[in-house]
């Protein structure tokens, strides 16, 4: 793939920019990997930096000092931590359970359809019946699996570093919305605080939308012939699997966690999930006690499912 790393392309001969100007406003990787993913969602992409980079632009493009957000409990921690960075700039959080309503003074409503690690899914009926803007993180579900703007969210949202790209090597954020004025808020946004993505980023996500259906079908057949039989595995307190998608948390005895996470082979103990390659990894080291301690987080990638099956049976007999 021919990627365009130039930051500026030159005026055309009159002395007038043409489409393309100055990376940080647009660049053709980008360009066309919006398109390919907008086609996807059924609306109108954005990329950006992060995953994280996404939701900082949702809130200076939607939010006013003094606005109120309302996030999923069991959401991505860091989402939870970047937004209670920006307190000193009078955004106000609250917390909700995101099976039920939200909160009804709630400004701008932050979904995660499943979230992650808990695993949890939005209800959308209360979601349409809410007045605030509803945005939906939906990195877990992927659009195989779940096109947020059909189920009436205003804007869906990406770590694109995740099952997007799949392969552990680029750092990328996306939204994607089908109403004109929202998408010109976030592309201004995202120009003036420089919140844009890399070019190689971008290629990373064109690549990854090629196997992006393929990947996740398999994943999803893997993570649930797995989570079947770890429900039954002696050692397991708790599954926790909406069904579809490579994401399984399983719960074993607290102090089997660390022991069960550092003694698997084949699956890599490391953060972030989504990926070609198996990883798991307990979440308690880095949320503290709002995640049970044995809580594993535990992302299946394309291996064969009978080797994933093994590994987890020799980690969870030698931790027992
Ligand atoms: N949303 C979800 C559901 C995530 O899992 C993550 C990262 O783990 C993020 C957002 C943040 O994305 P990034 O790490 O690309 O900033």
């Amino acid at each position: 793939m021919q990627i365009d790393r130039s930051t500026a392309w030159p005026y055309d001969s009159d002395g007038e920019p043409k489409e393309f100007v100055y990376q940080r406003y647009a660049h053709p990787t980008g360009a066309a990997a919006e398109a390919a993913l907008g086609a996807l969602e059924g609306g109108d992409a954005l990329l950006f930096g992060s995953g994280t980079g996404a939701v900082i632009a949702c809130v200076f493009a939607f939010c006013r000092p003094g606005s109120t957000i309302a996030l999923a409990e069991g959401a991505y921690f860091g989402t939870g931590v970047a937004l209670s960075h920006l307190a000193p700039w009078g955004l106000r959080v609250v917390e909700f359970d995101q099976t039920a309503a939200p909160p009804e003074e709630a400004d701008v409503v932050l979904v995660e359809a499943p979230a992650n690690p808990v695993l949890t899914l939005p209800d959308w009926e209360a979601l349409r019946a809410h007045p605030g803007l509803v945005i939906c993180d939906a990195t877990v579900s992927t659009p195989v699996f779940l096109r947020p703007l059909d189920e009436g969210a205003d804007v869906s949202l990406h770590s694109a570093t995740k099952y997007l790209t799949g392969h552990h090597d680029a750092l990328l954020g996306a939204t994607i919305t089908r109403d004109p004025e929202k998408r010109e808020q976030l592309y201004t946004t995202r120009l003036r605080l420089g919140l844009s993505s890399a070019p190689d980023a971008a290629a990373a996500l064109l690549r990854g939308l090629d196997t992006l259906e393929v990947r996740v079908r398999r994943q999803t057949e893997s993570a649930t012939e797995l989570a079947r039989r770890l429900e039954a595995h002696p050692a397991v307190l708790r599954v926790r699997y909406p069904g579809f998608g490579g994401l399984i948390s399983f719960d074993v005895a607290d102090d089997s966690a660390r022991s069960v996470e550092t003694s698997t082979r084949l699956i890599v103990n490391m953060t972030s999930l989504g990926g070609v390659h198996s990883s798991m990894e307990s979440r308690h080291r880095w949320e503290g006690d709002r995640i049970p301690k044995g809580l594993l987080r535990f992302s299946v990638g394309l291996e064969d499912v009978e080797e994933l099956w093994a590994d987890l049976t020799g980690a969870l007999e030698r931790a027992g």
